[in-house]
């Protein structure tokens, strides 16, 4: 039940997506899942690496493209406790159709979203959670657009969980990643992940100033639609906690029927010679 590898990440010091990796090893092994139980499908970035480093079997899929795959292993082995995993620039840019579409449909896999609002593979450009004004190599003179809400969307669109968290704040992110795996439905976290390196304005002092924590006000209700949506306007987004969550049919229940699920287990005992035949088909 350990899904540490002896990889090591080629992330920046500092950068947020370490807290993220190892809050998502500490929260599979704390709800007792094994290894081969878990897939994690990624997108392409810095985030994108996670699938590498993540002990469980992974998928480092196309850009923008982990939702669809990690849609296919899901409806394929429902048994399967799938998670998929990417940036900001990855989700909510080349990927953001997919997204609103696995939302809609309420799969039942966990999305996390390693938002550190810019490119920071490609060295530091305009990302779509930039905030308006924002420098950058593609903004010299500051962002002329206003920063997709991704959050909202999903909730308007009928996500069944939406939680945030952040770096700087592992337990938080620990336990949201726990209830986001065991919610049945499309699970989304995004997780404010800085990148030090490209951006100087989004960093761990700036969201530990501004970040309200939802988790801690007693009052909140995270099953009112509404007040969710609300809050999002008051704080500007800047906002951790369990921000919604309603129970709802899944994808491949209402499909398929509950009691009809069709799993489909391919046995992958390949010989050697079967192995070195396929390689060679694809040279
Ligand atoms: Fe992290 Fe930014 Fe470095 Fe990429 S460039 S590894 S996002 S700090």
């Amino acid at each position: 039940k350990d899904f540490r590898t002896n990889n090591r990440p080629t992330w920046c010091p500092g950068c947020g997506d370490y807290a993220v990796l190892s809050s998502l090893q500490k929260a599979c092994a704390d709800l007792g899942l094994a290894p081969e139980e878990v897939v994690l499908v990624s997108g392409i970035g810095c985030s994108g690496k996670i699938a590498q480093h993540f002990g469980s079997y992974g998928f480092h899929s196309l850009h923008g493209r982990a939702l669809p795959t990690a849609t296919g292993v899901k409806l394929a082995n429902q048994d399967l406790t799938v998670i998929a995993a990417g940036g900001d620039g990855d989700g909510y840019g080349i990927g953001m159709g997919h997204f609103v579409h696995a939302v809609r449909r309420n799969i039942d896999l966990t999305y996390i979203v390693m938002d550190n609002h810019i490119y920071g593979l490609t060295t530091g450009q305009l990302s779509p959670t930039s905030e308006r004004g924002f420098k950058s190599k593609t903004s010299p003179k500051g962002s002329a657009e206003e920063p997709v809400k991704a959050v909202e969307t999903a909730i308007v669109n009928g996500a069944s969980f939406v939680a945030q968290a952040f770096s700087g704040d592992v337990k938080q992110m620990t336990r949201l990643f726990e209830e986001a795996i065991r919610h049945r439905g499309f699970a989304l976290v995004n997780c404010f992940s800085p990148c030090v390196t490209f951006n100087k304005v989004n960093t761990y002092d700036w969201f530990k100033e501004k970040l309200v924590n939802v988790d801690e006000r007693e009052d909140y209700d995270p099953t009112d639609r509404e007040g969710a949506l609300r809050l999002l306007h008051e704080t500007g987004g800047v906002v951790t906690g369990v921000l919604y969550k309603q129970e709802r049919p899944v994808f491949h229940e209402e499909m398929i029927g509950a009691s009809e699920v069709a799993t489909v287990k391919v046995d992958l005992q390949l010989k050697e010679e079967d192995t070195q035949a396929l390689l060679q088909s694809y040279r």
